[in-house]
């Protein structure tokens, strides 16, 4: 089993003299950066920056190396059929826009329909809600249960001969709900429709093979997963990406340029335009390779035990309701509760005066909000530096605040 202290330690944040005795349960959020990634970024700029794909002298051609590195780094973390499917992006809003862009406008029209879920995040909602504005198609969303799970009931329902698109999150960033993924992109896949999942919280912590899983695209960000700010990947299958158009354009996504038209690079850099991430980049390689090295079995096995321990603990709390996390439930690592009639601010409050970092607000799920008709929840997520006595603290400092309240 996985040491949390010793991990811990390899995290500079919690050496910081102000951060020494930090709770930190925001990791849904963004996760915090161990030593080796903030050397690798620091490594870079002091020994290597340089553009890449561009100057042929030594340090740009390390630069592009490193960079390139990363990218065959992430097919094989995924299990990705080639480098060639992995594109960089901002994070997983963008690799989320860049198909809404690049595929469903030119292939949606009107009568088509694209299929979402009532507890996709903002970014794997809004997307498609301007997309099919702007092309005629319709949105439907497969209903989410009291327990916070999907309700699969009616899927079939919901799978047709209209379905051109189906587009859905691996694992909730409010109810923690792990969906069965697999079994929605085999239906979609029999009725024709491709598939897209927002992977942002479930590649965190869990081992991940597109290949097997057969999306058509999966969108991640770098900074959920100890990685820099500033980079994602969209992994698309290498069709769709050959007949999709551009998404952004300028410098290194063309082939040639005249005064009257461009031809395009090669896949993925036609989807790469002008100057990318690449610090970032670098540095969300050396958070893989720390995944790698610690073991993402044992950080599943871990997380998981610790959200069981937290919400027995939680249970305990008078007047605590948690959203989702059923007996049946597939559920792990993101907790969202409201105490009492106390409002998700007010909470969250109390629990900064303890130095408990935890978010409040309706986390970029209003529909999930609306489902519970809720307007917020305070929301604890952990990650593999989080330890029993960050639990601890927690529902201490949440028996306080109710004690005080009442
Ligand atoms: N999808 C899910 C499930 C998320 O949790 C988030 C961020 O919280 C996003 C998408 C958006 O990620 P980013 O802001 O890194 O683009």
């Amino acid at each position: 089993m996985l040491d949390p202290n010793k991990i811990k330690s390899r995290f500079p944040i919690f050496s910081d003299s102000e951060n020494t005795d930090l709770v930190f349960l925001d990791n849904a959020s963004t996760t915090q950066k161990p030593d080796v990634v903030v050397e690798k970024l620091n490594d870079f700029y002091s020994r290597y920056n340089a553009n890449v794909h561009r100057g042929i002298y030594r340090i740009g051609e390390l630069a592009t190396m490193e960079y390139e590195s990363v990218r065959k780094k992430i097919a094989g973390f995924i299990n990705a059929k080639s480098e060639k499917n992995i594109v960089f992006t901002k994070g997983t809003t963008e690799s989320i826009n860049l198909v809404a862009y690049s595929w469903a406008r030119k292939n949606l029209s009107p009568g088509d329909e694209i299929l979402v879920t009532e507890m996709e995040h903002h970014s794997n909602l809004v997307p498609w809600q301007l997309a099919a504005q702007q092309t005629g198609a319709t949105l439907r969303y497969i209903p989410i249960t009291e327990a916070g799970e999907l309700d699969l009931s009616d899927l079939e329902k919901y799978l047709n001969s209209k379905t051109k698109l189906v587009a859905i999150v691996h694992q909730s960033n409010i109810l923690g709900t792990i969906n069965p993924v697999k079994k929605i992109i085999d239906l979609a896949h029999n009725v024709g429709a491709k598939v897209l999942i927002d992977g942002a919280q479930y590649i965190t912590h869990a081992s991940l093979n597109v290949d097997e899983l057969d999306c058509d695209f999966y969108a991640f960000s770098g900074h959920k997963m100890m990685g820099p700010t500033g980079v994602g990947v969209l992994y698309a299958k290498q069709v769709l990406l050959e007949e999709m158009d551009p998404f952004l354009s300028g410098g290194d996504m063309i082939l040639s340029v005249s005064m009257e038209k461009s031809t395009w690079n090669d896949i993925p850099y036609k989807f790469e335009a002008g100057t990318p991430n690449i610090a970032q980049v670098i540095g969300l390689g050396a958070a893989i390779q720390f995944i790698e090295d610690t073991g993402i079995d044992k950080i599943d096995e871990f997380i998981t035990s610790l959200t069981k321990t937290a919400i027995t603990k939680l249970q305990s709390v008078r007047g605590l309701r948690i959203y989702g996390h059923g007996p049946s439930s597939d559920s792990t690592s993101v907790i969202s509760f409201n105490l009492a009639d106390i409002h998700p601010h007010d909470v969250a409050q109390f629990l900064d005066m303890d130095n408990i970092a935890v978010r409040a607000g309706h986390h970029c799920t209003q529909p999930v909000m609306l489902k519970y008709n809720i307007s917020s929840t305070v929301r604890a997520s952990l990650y593999i530096y989080n330890t029993p006595q960050d639990i601890e603290r927690l529902v201490g400092s949440l028996q306080k605040t109710i004690n005080f309240m009442s």
